[in-house]
């Protein structure tokens, strides 16, 4: 959940009160640190993902299956190797929402080398298994997306009961109690309770029931006048939830500009592929994905803003919630698909436009400092704005969407940096990995051949929707930008440039931009060492780089609107992944061809091409997602009654079965097909650190 202030929370009415001073602070603090560092340059590709997880208690005997609230006490473990040599380490251990949630990450980022992809599920499997060995034996570790039976009855271990009439509560919750809500730390609390204040009632979180020929209408806790909606009334329920995120630094922030637009597009895409999540409060529902029930959860707009009330107190009508979709793109090539009127205040704007801001920088700030900040520490009221960047990352860091743009922290060694924030937790280490480096895959492959994926904004926000329907991923369409070019034709295209230089007959992926000026055949990569070095190799920023080769994906500046028209089609994710022909070549038929021009060794090769087919497959509807194979396993246990009901044994078997599946001790031929042999290693063998350190490019020891 980002930035983790310490200090004392003011109450609601004080923070209330401090709510154009946070805003007027964090926008001088972010021209300042724009001024800063906006003509920072030559930082290296670094990346790394964050999963989450949820401690699950099972009692064996009573065949049931509850949330252990034991993140803080297992936090204070984890963390002690990293307090006694915080460079060191191989994982990074985070508090979450939930009490009973925690996120990882790896000990340091990842870098820009090939092999580096050989460590990511290694490093995921040490970390699940760095938990394992604090927990109990009725214990398990578990990266799903959501608890099936989050917010029934009796659902966390030790067991507490919601106090919905309690003032004193947070979250006053019928379902949800506070204490399954992280105490380790004032934030998750003061949230909850000050987003249900700035709302002016409890938050509202209504999904359809997945109708089955028993299902008992209204559903239990159903609102008014909508019988088949399961009502969920807590922030918990979607910041309880677990996610897959990823975090890639640029070479400068023109290309985390870009990254930021070209991976906008594919963000309602990569949440229908990892749907993970059909099952809330212990019911079977219409929604495949977390992501409508966490954008609620966190809803603090006021009715005024929800457009319920006519405007007299609040500024604005807002269209979406502080957690959703982007709303604006930032480079100047995504401007003409900024089709949805964005909110700000004028004058904010105008005063980042008089710090020297541009103008769509400006209008993604100002957008997003139309939120007020709903958690304050008094420690952090004052500060100098030369220095400080609380204020703005106060604002920015309760902003959840997509993507973020992250600028470098104050003192701090690290560059302009974006997030990939849509994907669900996948159940195995495998999937997660597979997912975590097909993204960092797709990003050289957008910045190596340039390819365009920029769609209007509102049908980004279409895709969104339709990405969390049921079984989206085998029977939804999706708007995607056409190019008629396959990966063959592209290749062609670009050995034919002189321009573009190539060895060995391969489409040039990394060579050094300007190195390749004055040597036209240098060798792009050497000996298996392959880099993807965002600046070094000069695939970073096309604004920059005279030689635009563009993947086979139309460039924006031929088009005209007759064109634009036809420039959208709707496909299925099957052809977004594996190419229609005519259409559009396909995600990893591209990412195929982009890492014939890389020399990797075999081990690495090997991982990346299980990891690839493993998404193909998955595109295909040869295996299902997350979602369906748990509603499948919901539909066909002996105990369900075709009633929509996950009940204490059903949701015991489930997770039993996911915890067999994540130890490798059990096959689910749909999930996985007949089991993946991915050749991760938990370091980078010493020959080809060897050569690494020969070639100059040793950042990793
Ligand atoms: P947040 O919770 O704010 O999104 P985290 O610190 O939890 O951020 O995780 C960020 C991810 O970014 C981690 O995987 C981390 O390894 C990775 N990371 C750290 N430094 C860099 C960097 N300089 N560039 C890119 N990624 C980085
Ligand atoms: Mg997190
Ligand atoms: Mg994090
Ligand atoms: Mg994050």
């Amino acid at each position: 959940m980002g930035l983790l202030s310490e200090g004392n929370p003011l109450s609601w009415e004080e923070t209330k009160k401090l709510a154009d001073h946070v805003r007027e602070h964090g926008i001088n603090q972010f021209v300042n640190l724009y001024h800063r560092l906006k003509d920072r340059q030559g930082d290296i590709l670094k990346w790394g993902d964050e999963v989450e997880y949820i401690i699950v208690k099972f009692d064996d005997e009573q065949k049931v299956a509850r949330v252990a609230l034991k993140a803080q006490d297992l936090l204070h473990k984890l963390n002690e190797k990293e307090h006694a040599d915080p460079k060191g380490v191989k994982s990074l251990w985070r508090p979450e929402y939930g009490a009973y949630m925690i996120e990882g990450t790896p000990g340091k980022p990842f870098g820009g080398l090939m092999a580096h992809f050989n460590l990511v599920e290694a490093n995921m499997r040490y970390r699940r298994e760095e938990v394992t060995e604090l927990l109990a034996s009725d214990e398990c570790v578990m990266s799903i997306t959501n608890f099936p039976r989050l917010g029934a009855p009796n659902f966390t271990y030790p067991l507490h009961q919601p106090r919905p009439e309690d003032p004193l509560s947070s979250a006053r919750s019928l379902y949800f109690p506070d204490e399954a809500i992280f105490p380790g730390h004032p934030r998750f609390k003061t949230l909850t309770r000050n987003i249900r204040k700035r709302r002016g009632e409890k938050v509202s979180i209504k999904l359809k029931v997945f109708k089955d020929v028993n299902t008992k209408l209204p559903v239990e806790g159903a609102p008014p006048g909508e019988p088949d909606v399961v009502l969920l009334d807590a922030m918990g329920f979607g910041m309880g939830c677990c996610c897959l995120q990823l975090t890639f630094q640029a070479c400068n922030i023109t290309e985390a500009r870009r990254l930021y637009d070209q991976l906008a597009p594919l963000c309602p895409i990569m949440l229908a592929l990892t749907a993970a999540s059909p099952v809330y409060r212990g019911y079977l529902t219409e929604s495949d994905c977390r992501w409508n029930v966490i954008s609620s959860s966190v809803d603090c707009r006021t009715p005024e803003e929800r457009g319920l009330e006519p405007l007299k107190d609040s500024k604005f009508r807002i269209a979406k919630s502080r957690y959703d979709s982007i709303d604006s793109y930032l480079s100047p090539e995504g401007a003409k698909y900024n089709d949805v009127k964005l909110t700000y205040d004028d004058d904010v704007y105008n005063r980042l436009i008089d710090g020297g801001i541009d103008h769509l920088l400006a209008q993604h700030v100002a957008h997003l400092f139309i939120r007020d900040t709903v958690s304050l520490f008094s420690e952090k009221v004052h500060q100098n704005d030369n220095e400080d960047t609380d204020h703005f990352e106060n604002i920015q860091s309760t902003n959840w969407q997509t993507m973020r743009f992250k600028p470098p922290p104050p003192n701090s060694s690290i560059g302009w940096r974006v997030e990939f924030r849509p994907c669900e937790a996948q159940i195995s280490d495998f999937e997660n990995a597979a997912i975590v480096c097909f993204v960092v895959l797709l990003t050289r492959v957008i910045l190596s051949y340039q390819l365009n994926f920029l769609t209007p904004i509102s049908k980004v926000d279409e895709n969104m929707q339709t990405a969390q329907k049921r079984d989206a991923c085998r029977k939804e369409k999706f708007w995607f930008r056409k190019s008629s070019k396959s990966p063959e034709q592209r290749a062609a295209k670009q050995n034919g440039n002189a321009s573009a230089p190539t060895t060995n007959g391969t489409a040039k992926a990394t060579t050094n931009g300007s190195e390749e000026e004055d040597e036209p055949n240098k060798q792009p990569q050497v000996n298996g060492t392959a880099k993807m070095n965002g600046h070094s190799n000069g695939i970073s920023n096309g604004t920059t780089n005279g030689h635009a080769h563009n993947g086979g994906v139309d460039s924006d500046h031929t088009d005209t609107d007759d064109e634009e028209n036809e420039l959208f089609q709707l496909l299925t994710i099957n052809e977004i992944f594996n190419g229609k022909p005519g259409v559009f070549p396909g995600l990893v038929p591209l990412i195929r061809s982009y890492l014939q021009s890389m020399e990797v060794d075999t081990d690495t090769h090997c991982t990346i091409e299980q990891y690839l087919r493993f998404i193909q497959k998955r595109a295909a509807g040869e295996l299902v997602t997350t979602a369906t194979w748990i509603r499948d396993q919901v539909l066909n246990h002996p105990d369900y009654k075709q009633d929509s009901v996950v009940s204490e044994s059903i949701n015991y078997d489930l997770l039993k079965c996911i915890q067999r599946i994540q130890e490798g001790k059990h096959i689910e031929p749909a999930l996985l097909g007949q089991g993946n042999h991915s050749k991760t290693k938990d370091f980078i063998p010493h020959a080809l650190q060897k050569q690494l350190a020969k070639n100059g490019c040793c950042e990793d020891k």
